[in-house]
């Protein structure tokens, strides 16, 4: 595959690389608690003051109002310089700010926007529920219009960030308990509003990200409603599009950079018997699949980017894109282990590391909808199958 760029894309890569290659952090992004959420605010605002943040997001609301594919490549050359993960900052970034972009009101826009890409406030996601993940529409929690507010009680499971943000895109029911798809309302909570309880969640890796969040007739304005009142539902999926559509984007070169050092580790590594790993068979032929493989996702990246800059959203190929990196991680984590056998254990639980790296991945396929409902989608939206159910 040979991807042409014009020469003003070039120069605008050339301008990314040369500022990241001076300005990505030295030190490691810590992977836990105060010190890894001041890492990624003060990573954000280096990238805000500098220009680098808000690519395609419009100039007025501190953007670069640049294309699709120019945002791209600023995540091809981030994911070349080794840049550390958005962590905090994912949702505000990669789905909070596209979903008021495209359907907020002006005023939400301007309370908002600026400051997600500043990294003055953290967003999370409210959307799950103890007894709804994949089946988003059943979701129970209450939302009761009470004057000028949206009363809302009720239990979130499963949320990112939730002790350390600001605030959610909160999704409840507004309607009657059987309205499902049709009985949603998109909310934005304000997390230090009287009556929210959040309560932090251990994780297998020993990392502690995600949490339960309770809500208590927590009265919110209704000038926080996104949309309308009951029609919440496409909102949601405006979200969760830009989720699996944009947000994967950036993985597509971390995985290739993956792919080439456990080449060269198999190159430079001997066996029990001291021959090269990559003299074996069947390690040569799993190299060569995940190589062949990291190439068909930048190809299907480009795909999803020519879709989102035709219509102005991301669509169903998003959901490609997502199920083939949640695939592709598990594989090539996996070969990481196997390859490097006890070694992989010397970085230790809960740090950086393949295990870690390994014990991730699995994630990656349940976060942002599981990899059985993506291919639910591809089948109905891509392939027009017929319904499973
Ligand atoms: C790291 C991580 C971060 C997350 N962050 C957030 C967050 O910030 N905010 C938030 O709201 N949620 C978050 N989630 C939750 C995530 O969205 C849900 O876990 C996910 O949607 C699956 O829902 P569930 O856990 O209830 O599983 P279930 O929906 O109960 O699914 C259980 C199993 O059944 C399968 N299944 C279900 N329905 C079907 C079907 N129709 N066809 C075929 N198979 C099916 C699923 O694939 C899965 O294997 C996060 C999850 C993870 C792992």
């Amino acid at each position: 595959m040979d991807i042409q760029f014009e020469p003003e894309e070039q120069r605008f890569r050339e301008l990314a690389r040369e500022w990241l290659s001076s300005n990505v952090p030295g030190t490691p992004r810590p992977l836990d608690g105060r010190d890894m959420l001041s890492f990624d605010v003060s990573w954000q605002q280096r990238q805000h003051e500098a220009g680098w943040a808000g690519i395609s997001w419009p100039e007025e609301y501190g953007g670069r109002g640049l294309t699709t594919l120019q945002q791209l490549i600023w995540y091809e050359e981030y994911a070349r310089a080794d840049a550390p993960f958005i962590g905090a900052n994912f949702v505000g970034v990669n789905h909070a700010g596209p979903t008021l972009i495209a359907l907020g009101s002006s005023a939400q826009r301007e309370e908002h926007l600026e400051q997600i890409l500043r990294g003055a406030a953290i967003w999370c996601q409210g959307f799950s529920e103890p007894g709804a993940g994949s089946d988003l529409a059943s979701l129970r929690t209450r939302g009761e219009v009470d004057g000028e507010h949206l009363v809302v009680s009720g239990q979130k499971i499963w949320t990112s960030f939730a002790h350390m943000a600001q605030y959610q895109e909160l999704l409840v029911r507004t309607g009657p308990s059987d309205s499902r798809h049709k009985g949603l309302t998109w909310v934005i909570c304000d997390m230090h509003a009287p009556g929210v309880e959040i309560r932090p969640i251990r994780e297998m890796s020993g990392e502690q990200h995600f949490c339960e969040v309770f809500y208590d007739k927590v009265r919110l304005p209704l000038s926080s409603v996104v949309g309308e009142i009951n029609a919440g539902w496409q909102v949601a999926m405006a979200t969760l599009a830009f989720e699996r559509g944009t947000a994967f984007l950036a993985d597509q070169v971390g995985l290739a950079r993956q792919v080439d050092s456990l080449i060269a580790f198999a190159q430079e590594t001997t066996d029990h018997a001291g021959r090269p790993l990559i003299g074996d068979d069947e390690v040569r032929r799993a190299l060569a699949m995940l190589r062949a493989e990291v190439t068909a996702l930048r190809s299907m990246a480009y795909a999803v980017v020519s879709q989102a800059a035709r219509s102005g959203m991301p669509g169903a190929e998003g959901s490609l894109v997502k199920l083939y990196v949640s695939q592709l991680s598990q594989t090539l984590h996996k070969l990481t282990v196997k390859l490097m056998g006890s070694q992989s254990l010397l970085f230790g639980y809960g740090a950086t590391g393949p295990v870690c790296e390994y014990l991730r991945s699995y994630a990656a396929s349940i976060a942002g909808g599981t990899s059985a409902i993506q291919r639910e989608i591809i089948a109905d939206r891509m392939l027009v199958l017929p319904r499973s159910r």
